[in-house]
């Protein structure tokens, strides 16, 4: 898990960005965010991905009912309390408005208006069809409007292509962690830290990734997490490891989900001298992956997780594996299609375990139980 040190350094390097000038930008929604528009224009995207406890859900209930999700409750409650590790967060400019979810687009109002942060608005259709594309495109042009209107001065197409193809690159390399023969805990560690520091981490660190697809960790219980991401400072992957287990593939947006929206080189290059903004509307056409998409996301889903555990099963040589289905308490993404999730892995032979909770302290002794029980059946 990162530790203080971590925060430290992360506000050292978001105060030396805006004293260059640089605005800085959150957002809490998990996908579809056009970050490359927010390099193209010269600032830093920030994500929300921290999780919370008692403390911070509870203060997220001030403003908003206790059946919002417990990650929403707790990115407010950060706001609330300002933890002094978080002190990096009064160092934000403006909030993006989004709708991934009900969860979201209620938080981040709340967040802006109760916080005092200028937002910009960024809605995404949840529907992909020709319409759904062409109203993403439509948004894409107004959220670049408002970052120009923002830095004072026009982003170039030239700009945006170079961001796209910064980030491209940084995506490709982050996604080889998937292979590393490394436990759960630190693919997730690595992966959290690629989200916060985004493409400039390749620089600050070393990332030699040498992908030999040569994963050693044959004796573990190894189970595929999907569902819910596992945001900064929870302890849920400790707790899988502690009984025996070990996540070896992270089907999260802080994980693989993320990571895996790649283009190709060949096609990038074909596309160069396009309209920059088809290229970002592509890249939402092709996220099948996400939570947010409508039609097909179970078959989706399905799909992956089956090509997920035959890829290790052939790469690797590992026979059982599992399928833990984290979804944090009052998710409506994750929570509506569990059981049906959960009857259609099982038809196929799979293990699977569908795990609901919140942050609260309470709760951790009776999943570390059925965790462990879990492990004992792989
Ligand atoms: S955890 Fe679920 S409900 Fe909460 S913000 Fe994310 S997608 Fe929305």
């Amino acid at each position: 898990m990162v530790d203080l040190e971590f925060f430290l350094e992360y506000y050292e390097f978001l105060k030396q960005e805006k004293e260059k000038g640089k605005k800085i930008i959150a957002y809490m929604s998990h996908d579809n965010i056009p970050e490359e528009l927010i390099d193209a224009a010269g600032f830093i995207p920030l994500r929300l991905i921290f999780s919370g406890n008692d403390e911070l859900m509870d203060r997220g209930a001030d403003y908003l009912p206790t059946s919002t999700c417990s990650f929403a409750l707790s990115t407010i409650g950060l706001f609330s309390v300002k933890p002094n590790k978080y002190r990096f967060l009064d160092l934000i400019d403006y909030l993006i408005v989004s709708n991934h979810c009900v969860s979201d687009i209620c938080s981040s109002e709340i967040i802006c208006k109760y916080f005092d942060i200028p937002r910009i608005d960024f809605y995404v259709p949840y529907i992909l069809s020709e319409n759904g594309l062409k109203y993403y495109r439509l948004e894409l042009i107004e959220f670049k409007k408002k970052l120009e209107e923002i830095r004072g001065s026009s982003i170039s197409n030239e700009d945006i292509i170079n961001s796209i193809e910064k980030y491209n690159k940084f995506r490709k390399n982050i996604s080889k962690i998937k292979y590393l023969d490394i436990s759960g805990s630190d693919k997730l560690e690595l992966y959290q830290k690629a989200l916060l520091y985004g493409p400039k981490i390749l620089e600050l660190r070393d990332f030699n990734i040498n992908n030999d697809g040569q994963i050693k960790i044959k004796n573990k219980k190894n189970v595929i997490l999907t569902g819910c991401s596992i945001f900064l400072g929870d302890d849920l992957i400790e707790i899988i490891e502690e009984g025996g287990g070990n996540v070896i593939f992270l089907d999260t947006w802080v994980g693989d989900v993320y990571f895996s929206q790649t283009l190709e080189d060949n096609w990038l290059d074909q596309q160069k001298e396009n309209d920059p903004f088809d290229i970002l509307t592509e890249m939402f056409n092709r996220n099948t992956y996400t939570d947010h998409v409508v039609p097909n996301f179970m078959e989706y889903k399905i799909k992956k997780i089956v090509s997920i555990i035959n890829n290790l099963k052939e790469k690797l040589g590992i026979s059982n594996i599992g399928v833990i289905n984290h979804i944090i308490k009052f998710c409506d993404h994750m929570s509506l299609p569990r059981e049906q999730l959960k009857e259609k892995l099982q038809a196929k032979n799979y293990f699977v375990l569908n795990i609901e909770r919140d942050y609260a302290r309470a709760s951790h002794g009776q999943l570390s139980t059925r965790i462990e029980a879990f492990l004992e059946m792989i």
